[in-house]
């Protein structure tokens, strides 16, 4: 796929800090100079590349707009891939994730006719994910980069990002204010403001489909992430940690979270996995219970002049095949490298092919997770295909069940990128 890279922004000043409210801010101690790096966003994709830029030496600023306590308790993903867990290793950023996470390497198709247990873990190419929850490696990625000196302001909305200057602007509680970086990096996620900085539409899909995203205060119910297909829609079941579980019910677009009640929830959780022919559930307190709808935007090029998105700013893909986070790991470790060896080494390459190498990579996560919405949610009641579309859900298991070449495929994709 050819995309075109504006030229790279390099032997460019450095950041200026221009405004009275700035002088200010300096003199609280609120901003320090020579910023190489301005990253927009305290996710995994900004705090994995502020991690090996400060690790390298390079001078960063994070810019999150929430609160430390907010980002360290967002419970989100849960399921990191070989490639996630290389990346964090290599870079000295895995020491929860090896101390607490859990090898994960089964999952399960429940149906009407039966279980279909996949053990993918010793499937395609053999490899397994780790379960590790995505707020417990925030914490971890918070502190470890503010040990690497790093620079991290909570509480700070960027409002806007100039990519041909690199000047970012914001607002925190003093007001407004800016910040010039050399790069900056959009990693504000699927609803953020950088992406906008950057030309040209995303391609964008609204899947259809909605799932009621639970967190409940249980132990898991089964050894492993079981989908359940149920002619009243999907239901899942992820384990997060010994006393959390992850559950998600497909509802109409339309659904308030409020109109689930717990028992509604537990109710609909055990129709749907058909508890009655097999266990019942774990049943704990309801935690957390969002709308999520399942969606996609792939930016159609991740850089113009200075600026650089990463994660869900560059990709937002559906939870369906747990990519998100992984992919976000993947962008910034790319992005980083491209960046060190322009500050280091005057060396362009990585940089200058950043688009070019992710978004392939970004386009196969795209097309499994896609691959996945379409084996595990029922059609809607009024679809008029709905005869055609059930019979070509069930051959997709069959084949699943019958195909060691499909399990491969669908082991390979499950936990790579
Ligand atoms: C229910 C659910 C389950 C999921 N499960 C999985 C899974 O199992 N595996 C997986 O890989 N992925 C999963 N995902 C996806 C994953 O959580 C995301 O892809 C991941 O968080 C993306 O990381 P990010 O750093 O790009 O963005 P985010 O995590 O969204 O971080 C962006 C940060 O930018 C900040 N920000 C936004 N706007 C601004 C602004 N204007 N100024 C300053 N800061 C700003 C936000 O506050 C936020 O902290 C799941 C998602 C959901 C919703």
């Amino acid at each position: 796929m050819a995309v075109s890279a504006d030229p790279l922004p390099s032997r460019v000043a450095d950041r200026q800090i221009g405004t009275s409210t700035d002088t200010r801010r300096q003199e609280e101690g609120e901003l320090t100079d020579q910023v190489r790096v301005v990253i927009v966003g305290a996710g995994p994709a900004g705090l994995v590349l502020g991690n090996i830029l400060r690790a390298r030496g390079v001078d960063t600023l994070v810019l999150e707009r929430n609160s430390r306590e907010y980002v360290q308790n967002r419970a989100r993903a849960g399921f990191l891939g070989v490639h996630s867990v290389r990346v964090l290793t290599e870079h000295g950023l895995a020491g929860g994730l090896l101390r607490a996470g859990r090898s994960h390497g089964t999952c399960v198709f429940r149906t009407g006719e039966g279980e279909l247990t996949l053990y993918y873990g010793q499937l395609g190419r053999g490899e397994s994910h780790v379960v590790y929850p995505q707020q417990d490696l925030v914490t971890d990625l918070v502190a470890s980069y503010l040990d690497r000196g790093g620079e991290l302001r909570f509480g700070v909305a960027v409002t806007d990002v100039d990519p041909a200057t690199g000047t970012v602007r914001y607002r925190d509680s003093f007001g407004a204010g800016e910040v010039t970086g050399r790069f900056v990096a959009g990693c504000d996620g699927g609803h953020g403001v950088t992406r906008q900085a950057v030309p040209g539409r995303p391609a964008t899909r609204d899947h259809g489909v909605s799932w009621l995203a639970v967190l409940a205060a249980a132990p898991q119910s089964m050894a492993a992430v079981t989908y359940a297909l149920h002619d009243r829609g999907f239901a899942g079941h992820m384990a997060r940690g010994p006393q959390v579980t992850r559950y998600y019910l497909q509802v109409q677009a339309d659904d308030e979270p409020s109109a689930w009640t717990e028992e509604r929830i537990w109710t609909a959780l055990g129709e749907r996995m058909r508890v009655g022919e097999y266990w019942p559930l774990r049943t704990g307190p309801v935690t957390e219970r969002r709308i999520v709808h399942l969606r996609s935007a792939v930016a159609s090029r991740l850089q113009h002049g200075r600026l650089f998105l990463a994660g869900d700013a560059a990709s937002l893909i559906s939870p369906s095949a747990a990519k998100g986070a992984n992919l976000a790991i993947m962008a910034a470790e790319v992005l980083a490298r491209g960046i060190t060896d322009v500050l280091t080494r005057d060396d362009e390459r990585v940089l200058a092919a950043y688009s070019r190498t992710c978004l392939p990579r970004i386009w196969r996560a795209q097309e499994f997770s896609h691959w996945m919405i379409e084996l595990l949610h029922a059609p809607a009641g009024d679809d008029p295909d709905i005869g055609f579309r059930r019979s070509l859900r069930r051959a997709r298991l069959d084949s699943l069940r019958d195909s060691r070449a499909h399990q491969d495929f669908f082991a390979e994709n499950y936990v790579g990128i």
